[in-house]
């Protein structure tokens, strides 16, 4: 019961890729399906390293945030600040 609340509150999470500009709700990045995109091998390296934190939190119980569905590349939850609606 308390994983299923859990797994609630991350699809409530906001996520933002990490190649392209897209932005959304954790369950909009899950119900998409694309192969992810060729990318400069610069980039191809920052994604191996997302790839390796991402297996290391979920070795710590943390859900894994689903691919972008524009790219196909690692999105990661975007940090809400309480203040930047009022700016
Ligand atoms: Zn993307």
């Amino acid at each position: 019961m308390a994983l299923l609340v859990l797994r609630n509150k991350a699809m409530d999470k906001t996520l933002r890729c990490t190649v392209c500009t897209w932005r959304g709700v954790w369950a909009e990045a899950a119900a998409g399906r694309v192969q992810p995109i060729p990318l400069d091998p610069a980039l191809e390296e920052v994604q191996q390293a997302y790839e390796e934190k991402q297996l290391e939190e979920e070795q710590l119980g943390a859900p894994r945030p689903p691919p972008c569905p524009v790219c196909g590349h690692h999105t990661v939850p975007v940090k809400l600040h309480r203040n930047y609606a009022a700016v």
